[in-house]
């Protein structure tokens, strides 16, 4: 594969297969499990303010229900596809299955890029989009959460559609919601949570201290952002941070909460305009390939390839998007002995949050914070102790036990279930 044929479904099928190579799956289950169960493409129409109609495309794939119903977020962005839903919903299966939560995998996205939207027309997209993959949803068949450009706002609206249409509220229909319709405290910063625990783990066991770590965070939207601000907490110097528009270094470390203040201010929270003494302003590109200890691609995927992994100079990459690091690119960070922490285990804190926040919606019995985030801590950590022991013991990078262990518990399923009819 080179990295000009970039497609994140053959890369996670290509992925997979290592996997499946690596544990000896039979054919049959090989089969299964590196194609989708079921894809619902849509094309609707909205109402735009102007009076005019647009007709958009919005995907939902399940890719796999042996453990559970489907579960994963929904993602606004005038880029994705049918392969990139694909992609990400695979990944869920394996992110669900490896941090031991009861949930098969799904991924969802609508073709658009929501910052040319007004308000009421996002909302009159959500709701639309809702209504045409209502027919998968439900709190025990597939279950969205907010992702790239989607926030606790559009949630509140898919599970007021959904609601609607059954004549009561449904609040576990989704996850990600607003705290005051049924969402979890803690689930907005979950994800950033389970990224910067993450950093202090794999410091650990290299023995290092937080204490003027230096980090690097590409994306600054709610993964990045609060990874960033719970990483300068911890003591970490956090010298780069990127958004769309470009890059912002500061060898002696940035001012993040003056950087999320900026972003709070701005659409999207764009760091666009952010200025202070002794600020350099690299490109995107440039700054993934800054000095630093520790590396967070926390944005797109497809970031880190062939082209530029040789010259990434942080000792550690902690995956805080999904897909950033393409597998040639893997190799080549293998080799140069840079170690990776895999997306599947390193932004799973969403997810889980997502899960505490599903179980008390059903249950209808709230959770504290302190709850909310002690638990994350304890399921985040416990499977990043398994995988890296099993790294070891191995000699594995942590990407392959990672792979290894989830898609073992999920060919089990699917064997302990056996083929129906
Ligand atoms: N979109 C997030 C992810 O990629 C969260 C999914 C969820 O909470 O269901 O993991």
């Amino acid at each position: 594969m080179t990295s000009t044929q970039f497609n994140p479904f053959r890369i996670a099928q290509h992925q997979f297969d290592t996997a499946a190579e690596l544990l000896d799956l039979p054919q049959s289950i090989r089969e299964i499990l590196r194609v989708p169960q079921r894809e619902l493409s849509v094309n609707f129409p909205v109402k735009m303010d102007d009076g005019s109609t647009k007709v958009y495309a919005g995907y939902r794939v399940q890719h796999n229900l042996a453990r559970g119903p489907a579960k994963g977020g929904i993602r606004y962005h005038h880029a994705v596809d049918l392969d990139e839903v694909r992609a990400l919903a695979m990944w869920m299966t394996w992110k669900c299955a490896l941090v031991n939560i009861p949930y098969g995998g799904a991924k969802g996205g609508v073709v658009v890029d929501p910052r040319t939207r007004s308000l009421s027309e996002l909302e009159r997209l959500t709701r639309r989009f809702a209504t045409e993959i209502s027919i998968l949803l439900g709190p025990e068949k597939d279950i969205p959460a907010p992702d790239m450009n989607t926030n606790p706002q559009v949630m509140a609206w898919i599970m007021d559609t959904i609601s609607m249409h059954r004549g009561y509220t449904v609040p576990a229909v989704i996850t990600g919601k607003p705290v005051n319709v049924g969402g979890s405290l803690g689930r907005v910063e979950a994800t950033g949570r389970g990224v910067s625990l993450m950093v202090r783990e794999i410091a650990k066991q290299a023995g290092l201290s937080l204490d003027k770590l230096q980090v690097i965070v590409q994306g600054f939207g709610n993964v990045g952002g609060t990874a960033a601000m719970l990483l300068e907490q911890m003591g970490c110097r956090v010298v780069g941070v990127a958004d769309t528009n470009g890059g912002y270094y500061r060898r002696n470390g940035l001012d993040i909460q003056a950087l999320n203040d900026h972003a709070a201010r701005h659409p999207y929270r764009s760091l666009e305009g952010y200025t202070a003494d002794g600020v350099e302003c690299p490109s995107n590109a440039e700054l993934l390939e800054m000095p630093c200890d520790v590396l967070i691609p926390a944005a797109l995927d497809g970031q880190i390839t062939s082209l530029n992994a040789n010259r990434i100079h942080a000792r550690f990459i902690v995956e805080g998007a999904n897909g950033p690091t393409t597998p040639e690119a893997d190799d080549i960070l293998n080799d140069r002995g840079i170690v990776v922490v895999p997306d599947i285990l390193a932004n799973a804190g969403g997810v889980i949050a997502s899960y505490f926040e599903w179980v008390q919606g059903l249950q209808e019995f709230f959770w504290d914070e302190t709850d909310v985030n002690q638990k994350l801590e304890r399921i985040i950590v416990g499977a990043f102790e398994q995988i890296y022991q099993s790294a070891q013991e191995k000699k594995q990078s942590l990407r392959t036990a990672a792979y290894q262990l989830a898609v073992r518990r999920v060919a089990d399923a699917t064997i302990t279930r056996g083929i129906y009819p």
